[in-house]
């Protein structure tokens, strides 16, 4: 079984107005003039997943959520479910985000209620997990990683296409980025897990890195063990920053 294509994920976050697009459509414009060796995908806010969709439609950059309710409908004032961006014209989904884990209690269980959600809609999650500064100095930098792999990866992801994004809390918007070695230390300790929950298709899933992923280190990071590409916040938001870490892919 082999492994799946890299791939390079933008988090706007809650950043973007409609003139933002002209950023997604000058990295789209640059994907298909030279095809990387990554995919390459942009998740704007709610607002902006249609029109992105509609912007960038049939271009080598796919559109995304930042998050889903577990539910399909209801009186849930302000969510978004995920069969509403699969038909805005998402294709994944970021879930359990530690912004999200921190900002709004979302515990492992209901990330992996999400993660369903997201494959009951059609929508190929990416699926977040990493230790806080206080859990890393204290050692348990392992066990809260694979303990949140486990916790937020729901059984039904079997051979499904999916992602787990390793982001050290820490490093999110810090311009902290861990050594290569304690990268590549965890994403080995994540595909071990995923081998043990999944078996041989375990193998396939990309382990993204994020955290404070700019050009200038997207080359080391992205050749580090283990690491099937990235999830960049911050240098997500200008194309030309973007495209530098989508090269080096
Ligand atoms: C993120 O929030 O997913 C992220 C990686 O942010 P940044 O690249 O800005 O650190």
């Amino acid at each position: 079984m082999s492994s799946a294509r890299p791939l390079v994920a933008g988090n706007w976050k809650m950043n973007g107005l409609a003139v933002s697009l002209d950023e997604a459509r000058a990295v789209a414009a640059a994907v298909d003039a030279h095809p990387p060796a990554c995919r390459v995908a942009l998740c704007p806010p709610s607002t902006l997943v249609h029109r992105m969709a509609e912007v960038i439609g049939g271009t080598g950059v796919e559109v995304g959520g930042q998050d889903c309710r577990a539910e399909q409908s209801g009186a849930f004032t302000g969510d978004v479910s995920a069969e509403m961006l699969a038909e805005a014209g998402a294709e994944l989904v970021i879930l359990g985000h530690s912004e999200r884990r921190a900002g709004y209690g979302e515990t492992d269980a209901l990330v992996a209620a999400k993660a369903e959600a997201a494959l009951r809609a059609g929508l190929e999650p990416i699926i977040c997990v990493g230790e806080t500064l206080t859990q890393r100095e204290a050692g348990e930098t392992l066990a809260v990683v694979t303990g949140q792999v486990k916790g937020s990866l729901p059984k039904a992801l079997a051979g499904k296409a999916f992602a787990v994004a390793y982001e050290p809390v820490w490093a999110i918007g810090t311009g902290l980025t861990p050594t290569l070695e304690q990268i590549e230390e965890v994403h080995v300790a994540i595909r071990a897990t995923l081998v043990e929950l999944f078996g041989e298709a375990g193998k396939v899933p990309p382990i993204l890195y994020g955290g404070s992923v700019k050009p200038s280190n997207a080359g080391e990071i992205l050749k580090a063990r283990e690491v099937g590409g990235a999830l960049v916040g911050g240098a997500s938001l200008k194309a030309t920053d973007f495209l530098g870490i989508v090269t080096a892919a």
